[in-house]
């Protein structure tokens, strides 16, 4: 029997997350699979491990990792990968708006071959107008600048154990963004669609806030492009510094008064700005250097239950990057 980890981050989640869990084993019910759901409890302040807890009483295959802290989503199925011990790990939202009817078929095509099956979204009808929107917008920027195709791309994937492996021990970022990380490792990779359901219970956990600083990970992560559009900022800049010198040059040549005061302050003004959002950018990439340089652990484990020991151990080893700098030495 090939066992199967289901994992679910979960953030303030305890009102879904009982249903959630017993949504997924039903579907996975009769695949000859034998599950393993890993809640991760984000930081939840409402009672999601003692909710989770209650339902692994009652159910099979049912642990828990809680977070000393909210540290993210991504964090989040991070250590929920890192704690997986399933020859396939699937990851899902605990909102039910990733159909756990999905699963056998995504099983279906592991089995067939696929290392990472995507679930992808091809109709919203759960999700508001203004969602769709931010949704497009976000896609659209990763896309031009991130050179990552993300368009209906969800977190719900299906992944071997050796993409899991690879993803949780092989790439020692601590700014992670899953969706692109996915795709980026290569194997054989597939995508079956389906279409979003409206959140099961509670609100949205993610602020305009998160979804900002989500993209901007994401951009950063997987491009340089906004590094190079500050150097042919940089360049256009010099080319209108060129063309309004050669316009003084001429009137004093001339004989005439230079003129333009409104050219010089807007050019000033320009110029000025041009710099400003260059220093921002290019602060945004030593920010995150600097982040990733002091080589924190992407989260803390603060509790643990339904876990072997040797799994729980490894939520506590140090993170890669520290282990590959004492191998280096
Ligand atoms: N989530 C989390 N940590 C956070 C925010 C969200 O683990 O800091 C979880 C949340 O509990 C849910 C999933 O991430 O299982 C997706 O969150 P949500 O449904 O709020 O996002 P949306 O569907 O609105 O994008
Ligand atoms: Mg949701």
């Amino acid at each position: 029997m090939q066992r199967i980890s289901i994992v679910i981050p979960a953030r303030n989640e305890a009102a879904g997350i009982g249903r959630a869990i017993k949504e997924v084993l039903r579907h996975l019910d009769g695949l000859d699979v034998e599950p393993e759901i890993i809640v991760v409890d984000d930081g939840s302040t409402d009672g999601t491990y003692e909710a989770v807890r209650a339902a692994g009483e009652r159910l099979p295959g049912v642990c828990c990792v809680s977070l000393s802290r909210n540290f993210g989503k991504e964090s989040a199925m991070l250590a929920g990968l890192t704690a997986a011990t399933g020859q396939a790990v699937a990851t899902m939202d605990a909102d039910l708006q990733h159909p756990p009817a999905l699963l056998p078929e995504m099983i279906r095509r592991w089995r067939e071959g696929a290392q990472v099956v995507h679930a992808v979204k091809e109709r919203r009808p759960g999700e508001s107008l203004a969602t769709r929107l931010r949704a497009a917008a976000f896609n659209l920027l990763l896309e031009k600048l991130g050179g990552v195709s993300a368009e209906g791309c969800s977190d719900f994937k299906l992944l071997d154990a050796e993409v899991a492996r690879v993803l949780a021990q092989r790439l020692p970022e601590r700014h992670r963004f899953y969706r692109g990380l996915a795709t980026w490792v290569g194997f054989r990779q597939e995508t079956v669609g389906f279409s979003v359901g409206k959140r099961d219970s509670g609100a949205s956990k993610f602020t305009l806030r998160m979804l900002v600083n989500l993209a901007a990970t994401a951009i950063i992560s997987f491009s340089t492009i906004p590094l190079r559009i500050v150097a042919v900022l940089g360049l256009l800049t010099l080319l209108l510094g060129v063309g309004v010198g050669a316009e003084a040059l001429w009137s004093w040549f001339r004989g005439e008064a230079v003129s333009g005061f409104a050219t010089l302050i807007l050019t000033l003004l320009i110029i000025g700005s041009f710099i400003m959002i260059s220093l921002g950018v290019i602060g945004e990439y030593v920010g995150r250097i600097y982040e990733e340089i002091k080589a924190r652990p992407p989260y803390l484990v603060g509790a643990v239950f339904g876990l072997e020991p040797e799994t729980a151990a490894r939520l506590q080893a140090p993170a890669p990057l520290q282990q590959r700098g004492k191998a280096d030495r």
